[in-house]
C-alpha cells in the first residue's frame, strides 16, 4: 500500500486488550478517513439501538491516505461515533493539528475504541507498542494541564484529550489536541468520558510510503505555492489570503454583508457595530502568534493571550463559528470576554459553538419571560451579559447546580421547557447550527437541512452559490440558477447540493483540509486521468 498503512488497531477498554486488522480490502471501495469510519461503525454496532454512552458504542479515528504526507494541509483526522448531541444517530467531527500524521507515523490508519475501562485510563501508542495507563492523576484536570503533563511524560508525542466536560458527559464535550485544534462537534468528548478514557497519546517513528516520492514532492510543493498565489484562482487565493491574515474570523464582514452572519440568537443578521472589536483581534494586545496545522501554508489559526488569573493564559482560536456563537449571537461585543470564554472552552473541553448557542437561546428565553434568574442560579441572562456567561461555563462543564441541566444542550432543555422555548432553538437534528445564516441562500439552507449528521455546513456547502458563480454552477449542475444566491430553482439547487455532498466526502476521506480543497483536487484529478 502507498499512502495508507493498511493497518487498523482495535482496542477494547473493558478487557484491556487489542487486535489488529488489515484495512487494505476496504480501499478498493473506500478512500479511508470518513468513508472508512462510517463503514466500520455500521459494521460493528447497531447504530439505531446502541445509545451513545453504552460501552458497545465505538469511537473511531481514521487518518486518510494523504494524511502525514507533504501534501498541503494533509494533517486531518476524522472521528466517528454514535453521537450524544444530535439525533442523527451517528455523528462525526474532523480535526487538524498534528495528531493525524502522528497516528500514521506510528503505523496505523485507524484506531477503533470500544468497551469501558474500570477506572480513568489513557492509551499510549508508540508504533506497535500499545499500553493502557492510569489517568487517575489527570482526571478532573483541564486539557491544557493534562497535555503539559503527558507531553513531558512522553516526549515527542501528540495527544488527543478530553477535559472535565467530557468526563462529566456534557453532551457537547469536545476532544482536543495541545494546539489550536478540536474535534468540537457532536459530543465525542462525552463518549470518551463515558468510557473512562482521558485520551490517546501517540508517538510514531516511521513515515508514509509514497509510490514516487520525488514526483509527489514536486507536485506537493507546486500546490503549496499555488495555494498562496493570488494569481492562481481569484476565489480560493483571495479567501486563503483573508484567513491567513485574520483567521476564519476574517470572513465575518464578508458574510455579514451577504446577510449570512446571524445576530441576536439568529433573529437578525447583517453588519453589526460589535464586529469591529471582535474581528480585529489580531495584531493587538491579545494576539500572541499565528498557528497552522501540519503541512499547511495557509496558517489560518492563531493563539491569543487572555490576561486573567482565572482562565488559561493563552489559547487557540476563536474561529468564525465560535466568534459568532459567543459574540454576535449573544450581543457580546467585547473581544476580551469572547477570548476568555473560548479559552475556557478549550481547557474544559467544551464545544464553543453549542455553548454560545446555549447562552444566546437562554437570553431569548429570558427576554420572553420563559425563564428567570432562578433557572440559571441567580444569573440574569440579559443580552450581552458576558460576565454571566463566564460564571456559568465551569458549572456546565462540571454539571454543578444549573449546569447539570444546561449540559444537555439547548434542544433538550428547550423540549423540557415547552413549545415556545423550543421555537427559540435554532438547530438541525437537535444540534445547534454553526455561524452561517443559511436561510438567505436556498442551496446552503438545503445543504444544512440535509446534512447527514445535522448542523453541518461542511458536509456539502455549495460555495459556488455563496460566491455567486453562475458559470461554474452551470458546469457542475447544468443550471445557471444554481449559482445565483437569490434563485429558488428546485432542481438546480438540489443538483448543486448533491455535487457538493459528494465532493466534500473527498477531503474528509483523504485526510486533508477543505480550505485548500480546489488546489488538492485539480492536480490529483489530472494525474489520475493520466494514469488511467
Ligand atoms: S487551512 Fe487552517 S484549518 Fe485548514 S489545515 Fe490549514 S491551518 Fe489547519
Amino acid at each position: 500500500m502507498y499512502g495508507s498503512t493498511g493497518k487498523l488497531l482495535s482496542i477494547d477498554l473493558s478487557t484491556k486488550s487489542y487486535t489488529t486488522e488489515d484495512t487494505r480490502p476496504y480501499f478498493k471501495e473506500y478512500l479511508g478517513g470518513r468513508a472508512l469510519n462510517h463503514i466500520l461503525l455500521f459494521r460493528d454496532t447497531d447504530v439505531a439501538r446502541v445509545s451513545p454512552f453504552d460501552p458497545k458504542n465505538e469511537i473511531i479515528f481514521s487518518a486518510g491516505p494523504l494524511c502525514g504526507t507533504t501534501w498541503p494541509s494533509a494533517g486531518r483526522l476524522h472521528a466517528t461515533f454514535i453521537a450524544p448531541l444530535p439525533y442523527s444517530g451517528w455523528g462525526d467531527s474532523n480535526i487538524g493539528g498534528a495528531i493525524g500524521p502522528e497516528l500514521k507515523f506510528a503505523g496505523w490508519d485507524t484506531v477503533v475504541i470500544k468497551g469501558k475501562a474500570k477506572k480513568p485510563t489513557y492509551i499510549y501508542i508508540e508504533d506497535e507498542r500499545i499500553e493502557f495507563k492510569s489517568a487517575n492523576d489527570l482526571w478532573g484536570k483541564g486539557v491544557d494541564e493534562s497535555n503539559s503533563i503527558l507531553r513531558k511524560r512522553h516526549s515527542g508525542s501528540q495527544a488527543l484529550l478530553i477535559g472535565p466536560a467530557g468526563e462529566n458527559r456534557v453532551r457537547f464535550a469536545s476532544i482536543r489536541t495541545h494546539r489550536s485544534n478540536s474535534l468540537g462537534r457532536c459530543g465525542g468528548g462525552a463518549v470518551m468520558g463515558s468510557k473512562y478514557l482521558k485520551g490517546l497519546v501517540i508517538k510514531g517513528s516511521t513515515g508514509v510510503k509514497i509510490y514516487d516520492p520525488e514526483k509527489f514532492l514536486d507536485l506537493s510543493m507546486k500546490c503549496q505555492m499555488d495555494l498562496m498565489d493570488p494569481n492562481f484562482g481569484p476565489l480560493h487565493s483571495q479567501s486563503n489570503a483573508i484567513i491567513s491574515q485574520h483567521g476564519t474570523a476574517g470572513f465575518t464582514s464578508i458574510f455579514a454583508r451577504k446577510g449570512m452572519t446571524p445576530l441576536k440568537n439568529w433573529s437578525q443578521c447583517g453588519i453589526w457595530a460589535g464586529d469591529v472589536e471582535l474581528t480585529e483581534m489580531r495584531g493587538d494586545k491579545w494576539w500572541k502568534r499565528q498557528d497552522a496545522c501540519y503541512s499547511c501554508p495557509v496558517h489560518c489559526l492563531g493563539a491569543y493571550k487572555v490576561e486573567d488569573n482565572k482562565s488559561p493564559s493563552s489559547s487557540g482560536g476563536p474561529g468564525y463559528d465560535s466568534l459568532v456563537a459567543l459574540g454576535r449571537n449573544c450581543l457580546e461585543p467585547r473581544a476580551k470576554i469572547v477570548l476568555k470564554l473560548n479559552a475556557m472552552c478549550n481547557d474544559l473541553g467544551l464545544d464553543p459553538v453549542e455553548l454560545g448557542n446555549s447562552f444566546s437561546t437562554m437570553m431569548e428565553w429570558y427576554e420572553k419571560g420563559i425563564i428567570d434568574e432562578k433557572f440559571t442560579d441567580g444569573v440574569p441572562m440579559k443580552w450581552g451579559n458576558g460576565e454571566g456567561m463566564l460564571e456559568l461555563v465551569a458549572k456546565i462543564a462540571t454539571r454543578k447546580g444549573c449546569g447539570n441541566k444546561l449540559a444537555e444542550g439547548p434542544y433538550r432543555v428547550g423540549k423540557e421547557l415547552g413549545k415556545e422555548a423550543l421555537k427559540c432553538v435554532y438547530h438541525q437534528k437537535g444540534m445547534c447550527a454553526p455561524g452561517l445564516e443559511t436561510r438567505s441562500a436556498i442551496g446552503s439552507m438545503l445543504a444544512s437541512a440535509l446534512s447527514p449528521r445535522g448542523s453541518h455546513h461542511l458536509s456539502g456547502f455549495p460555495t459556488t452559490e455563496l460566491f455567486n458563480s453562475p458559470s461554474v454552477a452551470t458546469r457542475i449542475s447544468g443550471f445557471r440558477e444554481a449559482g445565483d444566491i437569490r434563485s429558488y430553482h428546485p432542481e438546480a439547487k438540489a443538483r448543486l447540493v448533491q455535487f457538493y455532498e459528494n465532493l466534500f466526502e473527498l477531503p474528509d476521506s483523504m485526510g486533508i483540509c477543505k480550505y485548500p480543497l480546489k488546489h488538492s483536487i485539480m492536480p490529483l484529478v489530472k494525474n489520475l486521468q493520466k494514469m488511467n
